[in-house]
Order: C-alpha cells, then structure tokens, then sequence
C-alpha cells in the first residue's frame, strides 16, 4: 500500500511509526509532515488544509488511502473531493465535521437526540445580546466561540468583567477571526475529563483505548490553557460499569443521531467527557484524533493499522481487529520556552544522548531539519512516548528519556500520568 497522511504534528509521527511498521506498507508521502517524519515518509510541502493542492498532488501519486491528521482539511471538504473521485480516505465529511468546526452545531445536535451535555443558556450572533444573557447566568460560566479557533475558542469566565472581556475580544475586536462571530453560553461542569475515542465506518464503531491528557503548561494544572502537555492511557480509567453508560448514554445514541440526520460518519471520532457527579456529559466532539492522545493510543496498538483503515474507508471495518496491548502508556510533551504563548523556533535539538531505550520512541511535533540536524519548529516540540507493563514503568520510561534530550527553553510537565487525587494526596 502506499499511503498519504495529511499534517505535521506529534499525531501525524505517530501514525507513520505504526504504518511503518507494516509489512503491508511500501510507502509514505506526509504533508506537510516534519522534520521526524522525514526519517520515515517522504515529506511534501504542502498545507494539509489546502484542498486543491492535496487533490493535485493525490492525481499525481494515486495513493491507495489517505488518513487525516488534523481537522482543517475536513472542514474544508477534502474527504468530500477524494469521495467524488472514489479515493479511500479516512476522514467524515465536510458536513460531519461541523461537529467539530461549530460547536453550536454540535451542541444543537446533541439536544436534538437527547445527549446528555452542559446546559446551554443560548447562542449569541452580537455582543449587546450575549451582555445582556450574562445578566441571568450562574458562575463560572462556559463561553465558546461557534468556529474553529485555534483551541482559544473557549473561556472559564468567573465573573462578569472577564466575560465581557472575552466576548469584547471575541466579537468586537475579532481576536480569534471569524471562528468568533457567533457563541455559545453554557453552563460549567464539574468533574474529571476523560477522552473517549471510536474508529467507525458509518455502521460499525470500535472505541480506542481510554486516554487523559493534561492541558494546562504547567505542575498541578497550573498555567494557561495548551493544545496538550502530554496524555496517558491505561484500562483503569474506565471500569466496566462507566464504559457500558458512556456506550448506552453516549456512543450509540451519537451515531444513531448522525444516521437519523442522515450523515455517514466514517473515521475518527473523538468525544470529550466530563464525569459529572450525574454521569458522563459530552463537553465536545472532534473529528479526528486528539494530539498528544493519538501518541499514548498508538503506543498500546497491537493490530495492523494500515488494514484497519483501509477496511474503514470501505465501509467494512471489522471491529475484532483492533487489539490492544494490556498495561499502559504515556506520552510526555517537551515544549519551547514561553508556549503556548510567544515562543523563538530554530533552537537546535541535542537527541544524541537519549540512545535506544527500550520501548521509548520520540515523536516530533514541531521540529524541522536544517541539513541533518533538528531544530525547534513549533510550540509543542516532542512527544516523548513509551508504553509499558504499568503506568509507573511508562512514566519512569519516557520521564527517563525526556531528562535526557535537550535544546535551549526545554519545558514539560513532570507530573503527566498523575491522577489529580493522587495530586491531593501528595499535598501537592
Ligand atoms: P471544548 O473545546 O469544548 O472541549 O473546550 C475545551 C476545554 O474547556 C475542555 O476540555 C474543558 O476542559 C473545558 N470545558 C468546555 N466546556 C466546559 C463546560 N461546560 N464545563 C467545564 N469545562 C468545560
């Protein structure tokens, strides 16, 4: 098979290491990919979310499946364009991904089929009207622009003055662009995250393994808001009982809505959980794989990936086929001094002294190559990733690696994989 995979990420790396590994695999192109990508795919240099350009450059190469990193391309309707001229692609359409790409969308169609969710107190299209509703709402209160963002579309706000703050800067001065024209109020949930993530083909759906990722840049969930500091997986983190309501409450009452709608959804989706004292609620659906979540998944992965997808974008998954090793895994993500806010890119990265570590891989996520050498390139820079026996021996694993790799502003979070009641225990 040859196959393209579209963004550059520590995601993107981490589904060419699986696809490498397949015997099936004969070849992979990775836009725009990055500079650990290119040890392993051949790297094209165009935008992902650039639709004609990946649809000229599919014509020229005919790959046998297409698999989607990030969310861009499918909201501008690549799957769309490689559906009418009958590529295989791994990825919903246009029309799905609004479930991601307007979260009033999202929201509306969650109500519509009982989907246990936040209360929304409204959807706002000017900034007079949404003060206006903030005179009636509880505290803290959940604003969220309609648009994709950036991951900045969405605001904590404990009072009124950093609500009006956040809507003037969303709607007034258009900070987030157009993502921000519309938004939603909703009220705040209580509780533990958890990432629940199903591959499907529209009729079938299997769930991947349960990961938490940890968003705040620093110790103890300190620190501005990132796109994620590292992830960990492990069975634990949900029992039995809590995977049969999130499949009852959750799963099957989402996809049988997207087939009363009258939307095929094929490929990833990702549902974020809030567990709330009255059970899972959704806070948000994404349209693919999270990031650093895909890392810790793919660590445990046990099955042929590059058949699986295949499989899915012929509307014939077999759900049997993924498999999982037992035990755990972690990714932890080493970022450039000063994200996620301003950060200085081409610092060079001294990999040299991590050596082979058993069961440890280091994905790039913001890194390109200057000659032979890798420099800093982004934000998030590596996912540090291992899976193991135990969640201990995951985090010793890849703890123990990241403590060995250095470029100047190297900062992670040294407390990935630590359960916020274990947190409280330590007294931290
Ligand atoms: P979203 O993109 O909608 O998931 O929002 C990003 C993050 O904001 C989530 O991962 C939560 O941490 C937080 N969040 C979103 N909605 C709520 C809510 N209703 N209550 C509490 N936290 C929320």
């Amino acid at each position: 098979m040859k196959i393209l995979v579209l963004g550059g990420g520590g995601r993107e790396h981490a589904l060419v290491w699986k696809l490498k590994e397949s015997p099936l695999v004969e070849k992979i192109w990775c836009a725009p990919g990055n500079g650990g990508i290119a040890a392993e795919a051949e790297c094209v240099a165009i935008d992902a979310g650039d639709v004609s350009a990946i649809v000229a450059f599919a014509e020229k190469v005919l790959p046998d499946l297409t698999i989607v990193g990030p969310e861009l391309p499918l909201v501008n309707g690549l799957t769309d364009a490689f559906r009418q001229r009958n590529w295989a692609i791994v990825g919903p359409s246009q029309q799905a991904a609004q479930l991601e790409g307007s979260k009033i969308f999202s929201k509306e169609f969650l109500a519509r089929h009982h989907i246990p969710t936040a209360k929304m107190y409204g959807t706002y299209d000017s900034s007079a009207d949404a003060y206006k509703a903030l005179n009636s709402v509880a505290w803290p209160v959940v604003i969220k622009a309609d648009g994709l963002c950036a991951g900045k579309g969405v605001f904590l706000a404990p009072d009124f003055a950093a609500a009006k703050d956040f809507v003037e800067r969303v709607m007034e001065k258009n900070e987030l662009g157009p993502g921000g024209k519309r938004i939603l109020l909703e009220e705040t949930l209580e509780g533990e995250e958890l990432s629940f993530i199903i591959l499907t083909d529209g009729a079938r759906y299997a769930p991947l393994v349960p990961t938490r990722d940890h968003k705040r840049v620093f110790d103890g969930n300190q620190g501005p808001n990132t796109g994620g500091m590292g992830a960990y997986s492990t069975d634990e983190l949900l029992p039995d009982e809590l995977r049969e309501t999130i499949r009852l409450t959750i799963v099957e009452p989402t996809l049988r809505g997207l087939a009363e709608d009258g939307i095929r959804y094929q490929g990833f989706l990702y549902i974020g959980l809030m567990l709330t004292n009255s059970g899972p609620k959704v806070l948000e659906f994404n349209c693919r794989l999270g990031d650093p979540e895909t890392q810790a998944i793919l660590a445990r992965l046990d099955f042929e990936l590059a058949e699986v997808l295949s499989d899915v974008a012929a509307g014939r998954l077999d759900p049997s086929k993924l498999r999982w090793k037992p035990g755990a895994s972690a990714c932890v993500v080493l970022t450039s001094r000063g994200y996620p806010g301003k950060f200085e890119n081409g610092k060079r990265i001294d990999l040299t002294t991590v050596g082979h570590i058993t069961g440890v891989t280091v994905l790039h996520a913001g890194t390109r190559l200057v000659g032979e050498t890798a420099v800093t390139n982004g934000g998030r820079v590596l996912g540090v990733t291992a899976a193991a026996a135990t969640l201990d021996d995951a985090l010793a694993a890849v703890y123990g690696a990241a403590s060995r790799i250095r470029f100047e502003g190297m900062h992670y979070r040294k407390d990935i994989g630590v359960h916020p009641t274990r947190l409280k225990a330590a007294g931290d």
